[in-house]
């Protein structure tokens, strides 16, 4: 790769997101991500301390054009060093935008110590608001936690909050309508994700997935959707403008992420890196290259650069899921779940 192009790829391509996970654990198991019996955490050891989480941020904004960053995990609240990551990233950083993906358990209590920590943003995980439902996919009764989570954040300025949802066909599918209506009231702004093939028990079926459109089929039955003028090409989410059904004025927007059915891998600028410090150029690469055992070998902020740089022009060009069935030969689901990756 060019040195001079941050981190490109073979495929035309510059990653500028940074994903950073800094945890695997997880205090939930929902069904399309974690298996009921959690998974073999990493030792905390094998965890980047808040100064390696610093120095690999370092390298990315100082050296190879990063310029946002989110963290994400497992869950990051389950790190007790949260606030001391954020804080040091945010004195290292002044104005880089940092957010964070969370489920939000424990957040009410945090929210406040966070933001004043550094944290810019967040997005919080919600796929049900029936308590019923929310503990038969999460297999965890919590719920109250998450809707307190969420009111703290907006209560701590960490806003716009947004909200992160995945259906599933036959558990929470019918809640689509109920979840927008409910974000609009709040002043949430509600994103659909659909659900992808990274599931720790490979249980994903194409037939079961609720698509983008069937998304749009649900919501269209109690809202007036028209697309955003604001929609930025290429942008994961499809933004849509939510009117009453007789029209009217805009009651807010919502987004729709077609990760599977309607991908936007070629317009892609993420990069991750995973909680035991490996670089991932993909959610769904088969590869990862280890930059924090290069780090704490005592490597140069520009030899960890080059072997970044590296790993990330070797991006794959799609993720091949865009197919119909498993059975595509393009399609491989990565050994490692998304909890393990870093979602
Ligand atoms: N624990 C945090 C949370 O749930 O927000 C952060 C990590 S989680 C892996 C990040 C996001 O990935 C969540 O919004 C979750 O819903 C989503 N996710 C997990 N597994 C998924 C899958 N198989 N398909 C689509 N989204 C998934
Ligand atoms: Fe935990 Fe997030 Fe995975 Fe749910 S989606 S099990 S909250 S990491």
């Amino acid at each position: 790769a060019p040195a001079s192009a941050g981190l490109a790829d073979r495929h035309g391509r510059r990653a500028t997101d940074l994903r950073l996970s800094v945890i695997d654990k997880c205090n939930l198991r929902c069904t399309y991500c974690m298996p009921a019996a959690g998974l073999p955490w990493l030792p905390a050891a094998q965890l980047m301390s808040p100064a390696e989480i610093v120095r690999i941020v370092g390298v990315g904004v100082g050296e190879l054009g990063v310029t946002e960053l989110r963290l994400t995990g497992g869950e990051p609240l389950v790190r007790g060093d949260l606030e001391e990551i954020l804080a040091a990233v945010r004195a290292a950083h002044p104005r880089l935008p940092v957010s964070m993906t969370t489920n939000a358990i424990g957040l009410a209590s945090r929210a406040q110590a966070l933001a004043a920590a550094g944290l810019d943003r967040i997005n919080v995980s919600l796929d049900s608001l029936d308590a019923e439902t929310f503990k038969a996919l999460a297999r965890r009764d919590r719920l109250g936690d998450v809707l307190a989570g969420a009111e703290a954040a907006a209560a701590a300025g960490l806003s716009p909050v947004k909200i992160n949802a995945v259906l599933m066909a036959g558990v929470n599918d019918h809640e689509a309508a109920d979840l927008l209506a409910w974000a609009l009231r709040r002043g949430f702004a509600l994103r659909f994700i659909e659900q992808m093939p990274l599931d720790a028990d490979h249980g994903w079926r194409r037939e079961e997935m609720v698509t983008a459109a069937q998304v749009r089929d649900r919501l269209s039955q109690r809202f007036r959707l028209d697309p955003h003028p604001g929609q930025r090409a290429g942008a994961p989410a499809e933004l849509w403008e939510v009117r009453p059904p007789a029209g009217g004025p805009v009651l807010g927007t919502v987004g729709v992420i077609a990760s599977v059915t309607e991908p936007f891998c070629a317009a892609c600028t993420r990069t991750r890196i995973t909680a035991e410090g490996r670089i991932r150029s993909c959610l769904f690469s088969h590869e990862e290259t280890d930059l924090l055992s290069l780090l704490r070998a005592g490597a140069s902020d520009a030899q960890l650069a080059e072997l970044w740089r590296a790993a990330m022009w070797a991006k794959p060009a799609a993720h091949g899921m865009d197919h119909p069935g498993l059975d595509s030969p393009d399609y491989v689901q990565p050994e490692r779940s998304m909890s393990a990756i870093g979602g």
